[in-house]
């Protein structure tokens, strides 16, 4: 077999001697037409990295290399580059451009060099081509949806753009051809998709460790297992393994189906930070500590997948607008004496009664409405008794009666802080002023009650 054909190498061998310097080096270097194909066993990161050389210049380097320095006979050369060489890079090395990290041009010097962050899609590789070489080499009118743009692959029915290489690695079925249920990314000649060993597609899109056929990104992983990575990564609690407080939620994001959509989100830098604070601990894992989080969308979404999963316990969603809002109110209160008592009115009188309620029924947005205004009137209470000069201590009857003859429905509300000072003794107890009454003084008449009683039936 020919040496330009990857059957003809061991790569068993191969791998065994990659996994040599792979355990006494951070850095090893493979160099080879089929370096893509070399998968050692040892775990690392890989950058694939594709030299472009015109044919041309690629057969005078050999020429220059093998003949003129080395004295190979020219005419085996020739003869040998024409009957199998030639054909064997097209049919075994192009190909594997498409699979590369990058793609640097062989014809000049190397200038810098740009990092890829190992989770970007691999298609970038305009990076160290000149814009005229990236127009000749990548730019093409796409054999499936007719745009002119930068191509992903070249298959069977032509040149493939990114969008439509991207669409085909998510069409599955029975393939026409074969018979066989998979990914079907190629097209037959009436333009149905058809497998990837039907339509001649030399790559392949076996993710590198569960087998899955799909989208493979950096490392040629698929989606779910680029997924499990970067999560395993931001929930590291610096032992090198994600907390086991975070299992759950890791097993229901993997479950979820559409890993892309997890994959965009997770890129998200306030994701990153709020997940790398709850795994290192700088972020207390219950809801008191994720209500000083912000921005309050990201906090909800992540407090949700958090109580779906278990990781959290339930707790009522109405109730979590109420917590955000408390947090916002204290905070503009300026005397801190005010804003201490109305902390805890809140959290031991409140939310106490509010949690009791939502564990029967769902709250009601009229209830958590009705429990702000008695915080805002609450507040508004303090500050008028100390422009009296007194403190709640110090309330008199005078100032209860004083206090409620103005707008009384308004101020109405901070009659539960103010029978809760007097309850806990941190206030006299005094009298408040009594409910209004609204309804008729007047008892109704039978007929009127079944009059009433018709309508309402
Ligand atoms: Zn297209
Ligand atoms: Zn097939
Ligand atoms: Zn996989």
């Amino acid at each position: 077999m020919d040496v330009g054909d990857p059957r003809s190498l061991d790569f068993t061998r191969l791998a065994h001697d990659t996994d040599a310097p792979l355990a006494s080096s951070p850095v090893v270097i493979v160099d080879g037409l089929f370096a893509r194909h070399v998968t050692p066993r040892t775990a690392n990161v890989r950058f694939d990295i594709f030299v472009h050389l015109p044919a041309d210049l690629r057969l005078a380097r050999k020429i220059q290399r093998k003949c003129l320095r080395d004295g190979f006979p020219l005419d085996v050369l020739l003869r040998n580059y024409l009957n199998h060489r030639r054909a064997a890079h097209e049919q075994h090395v192009e190909p594997l451009r498409g699979g590369c990290d990058l793609v640097v041009s062989g014809d000049r010097p190397v200038g810098v060099w740009t990092a890829i962050a190992a989770n970007e899609p691999i298609h970038k590789s305009r990076l160290l081509l000149t814009p005229e070489e990236y127009e000749r080499w990548m730019i093409r009118d796409c054999a499936r949806c007719g745009r002119r743009a930068s191509k992903s692959a070249e298959w069977s029915d032509g040149p493939i753009c990114r969008t439509c290489y991207e669409r085909a690695m998510r069409v599955r079925g029975r393939c026409l051809c074969c018979g066989t249920d998979r990914l079907l990314p190629g097209r037959d000649t009436d333009g149905t998709p058809i497998c990837r060993d039907c339509a001649g597609i030399v790559r392949d899109f076996f993710c590198d460790r569960c087998g899955f056929e799909g989208l493979l990104l950096g490392g040629r992983l698929c989606e779910h297992c680029t997924l499990a990575d970067t999560l395993a990564r931001l929930l590291d609690d610096g032992t090198g393994r994600i907390t086991s407080a975070f299992l759950p939620l890791v097993k229901i994001l993997l479950e979820m189906g559409r890993p892309k959509s997890r994959l965009i989100w997770l890129r998200n830098p306030n994701v990153v930070r709020l997940l790398r604070g709850l795994a290192t601990g700088s972020i207390p894992l219950t809801h008191d500590g994720l209500h000083q989080e912000t921005p309050w969308r990201t906090v909800t979404h992540l407090r949700d997948l958090l109580m779906d999963s278990g990781v959290l316990p339930p707790a009522d969603r109405q109730l979590l607008p109420y917590q955000r809002w408390l947090t916002e109110r204290l905070a503009i209160i300026e005397e801190p004496e005010h804003r201490q008592l109305l902390r805890h009115f809140a959290v031991w009188h409140q939310m106490r009664r509010l949690r009791a309620k939502a564990e029967k029924t769902p709250l009601g947005r009229s209830q958590t409405n009705h429990t702000k205004q008695e915080v805002t009137q609450a507040g508004a209470f303090l500050a008028w008794l100390a422009s009296q000069g007194r403190d709640i201590g110090q309330c008199q009857q005078a100032d209860i009666d004083a206090w409620h003859t103005e707008s009384p429905a308004t101020r109405r509300p901070s009659q539960s802080f103010l029978r809760w000072c007097m309850r806990t003794g941190r206030m006299p107890r005094l009298t408040l002023p009594p409910a209004v009454m609204t309804q008729d003084s007047e008892p109704l008449h039978q007929h009127r009650r079944l009059a009433i009683l018709r309508r309402v039936l």
